[in-house]
């Protein structure tokens, strides 16, 4: 590492050296008018880590003429051409002038095979441009597993639909033996205790006021059941809540006939059966002497089909799974 102070740079061929410390303890000399660094030999081997290859430029220099070596003083600074741009070499001494651009070149390219390995890795990362790429990327071609195959070749629409599932699962076997004698029992013992059926009175109103709106409402008349056990109804028969009734069963078959659902299609069913009998088959007096007589009726088969619900899904929407349980208490109260 010579001291260049003032000495003259080849490349510029005025007195514009200075001495420069680099990484690693090199001295270099920089030119303050051209910026470009004067390094020796040895010098540029310790900061770019390796011998860089250099040509004849391409194309020479318009002046030809080899420059003097501001290290070893001899005319033999001359134009070359490295991997990472030109630069001027003295071919007596091997020192150069390059730039900072050229020497960062030559360090970058210093580990053989770097750019390579970066080039595989972001392939292995990014998406594969064609299958057959993909291929050879992975592990290359091999036979899908029998349980693949079987997975390719089920259709979705095999599995039943809707069957999510149940809030209060219908196989768990506590709570579909369980619950059912439990409120059995408790029902009956409240029944025969007027004080524990003041807590059961409001569903057992609502469930009479509930068998006086059915069978309104099956021969097609307005009916307003209130928990507070009174029924509005109308006397006079109502095209609209005949059709009303009629698209209501017919939205529960169609929910359960989708949700493989058989007791909601035999319910929807019976009501149709039901509204065409009271709505069409009977007269309007004997239909209304129905609603009449319906609430006493109506404590005890509704509570029975209720308690008889408890085993059977119903479609999602109307949550059976969960009130079931709910209301397998009142309704084995009501019906004792
Ligand atoms: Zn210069
Ligand atoms: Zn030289
Ligand atoms: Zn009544």
């Amino acid at each position: 590492m010579p001291v260049l102070e003032d000495r003259v740079c080849p490349g510029c061929h005025t007195p514009t050296l200075g001495d420069r410390p680099e990484r690693r303890g090199v001295l270099a000399g920089l030119c303050t008018r051209c910026e470009r660094l004067w390094l020796d030999r040895a010098d540029l081997l310790t900061l770019v880590g390796h011998e860089p290859e250099l040509r004849a430029p391409l194309l020479p220099g318009l002046a030809g003429t080899d420059a003097l070596c501001p290290a070893c003083g001899q005319a033999a600074v001359g134009e070359r051409e490295c991997d990472a741009g030109p630069l001027l070499c003295c071919s007596a001494c091997g020192g150069v002038l390059l730039t900072r651009a050229v020497l960062d070149g030559l360090r970058g390219s210093q580990r053989a095979g770097a750019v390579a390995s970066l080039v595989d890795a972001s392939e292995r990362v990014s998406a594969a441009p064609s299958v057959d790429a993909g291929l050879q990327r992975g592990e290359g071609p091999r036979l899908p597993t029998g349980a693949e195959l079987r997975a390719a070749l089920r259709r979705d629409d095999d599995a039943p639909v809707g069957d999510r599932p149940d809030r209060v699962p219908f196989d768990h076997p506590v709570v579909e033996l369980g619950t059912f004698p439990l409120a059995a029992v408790l029902g009956w013992l409240v029944s025969s205790s007027d004080g524990a059926m003041t807590f059961v009175l409001p569903v057992q109103l609502f469930i009479h006021e509930l068998g006086h709106a059915v069978p309104s409402w099956l021969s097609s008349r307005r009916a307003l059941p209130l928990p507070c056990g009174v029924t509005f109804w109308e006397e006079q028969r109502s095209l609209f809540v005949g059709l009303g009734m009629a698209f209501l069963f017919g939205v529960l078959a169609v929910y359960a006939y989708r949700e493989r659902r058989p007791f909601g299609v035999a319910l929807s069913a019976v009501g149709l059966a039901l509204l065409a009998f009271f709505s069409l088959a009977i007269s309007a007096e004997r239909s209304f002497e129905w609603t009449i007589l319906g609430g006493v009726a109506g404590e005890f088969w509704i509570s029975a089909l209720m308690i008889v619900s408890f085993f059977f899904r119903l479609p999602d929407r109307l949550r059976w799974d969960f009130f079931r349980v709910l209301l397998i208490f009142p309704a084995f109260a009501t019906w004792w």
